[in-house]
């Protein structure tokens, strides 16, 4: 007799190199077994008559054997005839065969057969059907209830997965199996036990188109519960952080009203409350670390400001670390306007700099004098010694992995504060279910005055009429981004493509200046012209996607992006997110290469319909799917055994519910859930 924890090697007929392949997809024991789920169900629980078959679906019939004989055909056939009590037929064909199955078929005999009905020359026909002998006394293929069809792993075969998950439910029907979750559901849902044999084995009835759509009963239970797991394990991580210490900053307004006052602008309501959430994480003992979402223009960049000068009132220093050399000569900018004036120092760093500027920067970071620290991803090197680091923001969380957050914290001695931003806002479903260790603060509005993007999309044959608006813009004195996005394979090809348009544009446009700038340029170049557009001595600057993030350049009120098909929402979005800073009503034209794919329709319909970076994430993520957004070996999130966080979005606040209540309940309680889903942490079963 098995036990559900027994490892799947204690089955009988199942060897190791099964075991290996089952290991691969997170089957270690029996339990897991249970979580296979079959992604479909063929129906032998009644017979169906000749009269009622439909072509195209699989049906288990009876009838009788009236003759049997290979077709003279160059490849052989076993053709066998068989008919009902009105005479109707039903062919059978085999093309592979023995003499031995030839020979028991023999006339008047009963069979049963199941298989898809096709429809031949000569009326119905079923190829290799599954059958049964009924007269020759071979068991009859009638169920009791839907006959499971698992998906497949290595080689295995249907039989033997079907056969070794039956005993893994035998084994369930005579054990216990820890149901947390039973209780706090409370008879609203079916049990886990419940649950898995109706989805292994639905009874006639059952409302399969549901089971289909994933909406029935039995799977909600349990993709609630997989994503109670998943956002459990999250919040426990999220709690262990809590357990750590970090420095207390007191909050001081002597610098922050000093800025306010600056300012000449008012903060909006979005950016005092992130800020307040900010002030209250950092002012209490343990680590802060949280996301602060905002789209694009939504002024992310002056919250980061005072929760630096937080850290600065309070004798700290703090780092701010952005994806690119660009960004970070942004930043470098951005702060230096806010704080120069308060006579705050600013250290810089990346990885394009001499010897002589880096030794310069690092010896004011490590003596303290640079209270600021901004840099690429040069700020994790060995050799940067920080005096007393507090807070670390991060800018444009995607472009970073988890492991370099990490780096960058330990350099400090009690782990510092963190504030990572993102203006790639994402879904809520994503949120809960991979940011869940994350506090989240959300600045859903833009500041006062900002006039809404219009985006239209054009067919590059209608080139021309760009072009004039182009000369428009211009006449009004605003300014145009034109934005290559070939996607050649390397940077020689991108600069090259980027190089002709530059060409193309200049002759076109014979009394604009037209400017180029890409990824091949070295950083002064590339800073220089930068500095140029901003200052309004360029027309129309062609870049590559080079500027797609974080660039603040307000007078440019065009974007003309070649290509649009090719690139993905997101990115769209954020190359948009370019104009419409300024006061002018800003346009975004999309040209794109005919015909588009429907994928590339939607698009494009997406980003003309809305300018709302959540709408667009949430559509980003149903058109792409979380693993492509997320990368997958960060989050597991693409190894979940039932949940899918796009299809199952609306059982989000349930999940959310579940997940407070177990937090309640005790660490066994917890772990045992965690460990019953997320089984891909390999290093759990090395020893069972
Ligand atoms: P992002 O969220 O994309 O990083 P930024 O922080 O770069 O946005 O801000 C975009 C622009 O909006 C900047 O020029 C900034 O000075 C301006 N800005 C930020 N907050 C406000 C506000 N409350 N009122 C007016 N302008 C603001
Ligand atoms: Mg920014």
């Amino acid at each position: 007799m098995h036990d559900l924890s027994d490892s799947i090697i204690s089955i009988n007929g199942l060897g190791p190199k099964a075991q290996e392949k089952l290991n691969a997809i997170g089957i270690y024991n029996l339990e897991h077994l249970l979580f296979h789920l079959p992604h479909r169900y063929q129906n032998k629980t009644r017979l169906t008559k000749l009269n009622q078959a439909q072509v195209g679906e699989e049906a288990l019939v009876e009838l009788t054997i009236e003759r049997i004989e290979e077709a003279p055909t160059r490849q052989r056939q076993l053709l066998c005839y068989l008919s009902d009590e009105h005479d109707r037929t039903l062919l059978l064909r085999f093309f592979h065969f023995n003499q031995y199955q030839k020979q028991n078929f023999t006339r008047r005999d009963t069979v049963q057969c199941f298989g898809e009905i096709k429809i031949g020359r000569d009326g119905l026909e079923m190829h290799h059907p599954e059958y049964r002998l009924i007269t020759k006394g071979q068991p009859n293929l009638l169920e009791k209830t839907l006959s499971p069809i698992y998906p497949l792993t290595g080689n295995i075969h249907q039989a033997q997965l079907k056969k070794w998950i039956d005993i893994a439910l035998e084994t369930l029907k005579k054990s216990p199996l820890s149901d947390n979750f039973e209780n706090l559901a409370k008879n609203s849902m079916p049990s886990l036990k419940q649950a898995l044999e109706t989805l292994h084995h639905p009874k006639e009835g059952e409302n399969l188109d549901q089971i289909a759509e994933f909406r029935h009963i039995s799977q909600q239970r349990l993709i609630i519960e997989e994503l109670c797991a998943h956002q459990l394990s999250l919040l426990k991580l999220k709690n262990e952080r809590k357990r750590k210490i970090s420095n207390i900053f007191e909050i001081k307004t002597h610098l922050s009203d000093r800025l306010l006052n600056d300012l000449g602008f008012k903060l909006t309501n979005a950016q005092r409350r992130s800020i307040d959430e900010i002030n209250t994480d950092i002012s209490s003992p343990h680590p802060m670390l949280r996301l602060l979402q905002g789209d694009v223009g939504s002024g992310k960049t002056i919250v980061a400001v005072f929760a630096c000068l937080q850290a600065v009132e309070n004798g700290f220093q703090a780092a701010i670390m952005a994806p690119t050399e660009i960004l970070a000569a942004q930043h470098l900018q951005g702060f230096s306007n806010y704080l120069a004036p308060l006579g705050i120092d600013i250290a810089f760093l990346t990885g394009s700099q001499n010897t002589s500027q880096r030794s310069e920067q690092l010896d004011r970071i490590k003596s303290g004098q640079a209270k600021i620290i901004i840099g690429t991803h040069a700020l994790f090197q060995e050799s940067v010694n920080f005096n007393k680091l507090g807070l670390i923001v991060i800018d444009e969380q995607h472009k970073f992995g988890v492991h370099q957050r990490l780096s960058l914290a330990q350099k400090a001695q009690n782990t510092p504060h963190q504030l990572v931003m993102t203006a790639t806002p994402i879904p809520r479903s994503l949120t809960m279910s991979t940011y869940a260790d994350l506090d989240s603060s959300i600045i859903d509005e833009l500041p006062p005055g900002r006039k809404p993007i219009k985006t239209i999309a054009i067919s590059t044959n209608r080139k021309d009429e760009v072009i004039k608006k182009i000369k428009q813009v211009c006449t009004d004195n605003n300014q145009v981004y034109w934005v290559c996005t070939l996607i050649e394979e390397s940077e020689v090809l991108r600069a090259e493509s980027a190089t002709n348009t530059h060409q193309y544009l200049q002759d076109v446009l014979s009394g604009l200046s037209v400017a180029l700038i890409h990824g091949r340029m070295n950083k002064d170049e590339k800073s220089k012209i930068m500095g140029h557009f901003l200052a309004g001595k360029i027309n129309v600057l062609v870049a590559t996607t080079v500027i797609e993030v974080g660039v603040n350049v307000p007078n440019a009120s065009l974007m003309v992006i070649e290509n649009s098909e090719r690139l993905g929402l997101a990115q769209l979005h954020q190359l948009r997110g370019r104009v419409g800073r300024g006061k002018d009503a800003s346009i975004c034209i999309l040209m794109y290469q005919s015909p588009l794919s429907a994928n590339a329709t939607e698009r494009l319909d997406t980003l003309r319909q809305t300018n709302d970076g959540f709408k667009i994430a949430q559509k980003d993520l149903e058109l792409r799917g979380p693993g492509e957004i997320l990368g997958t070996q960060q989050t597991g999130i693409a190894n979940m055994k039932i949940a899918n966080i796009v299809r199952d979005g609306y059982l989000m606040n349930q999940v959310r519910y579940y997940s407070e209540q177990f937090l309640n309940l005790d660490e066994n309680q917890q772990q045992s859930l965690i460990t019953r889903w997320i089984t891909d942490d390999k290093t759990q079963y090395v020893n069972t």
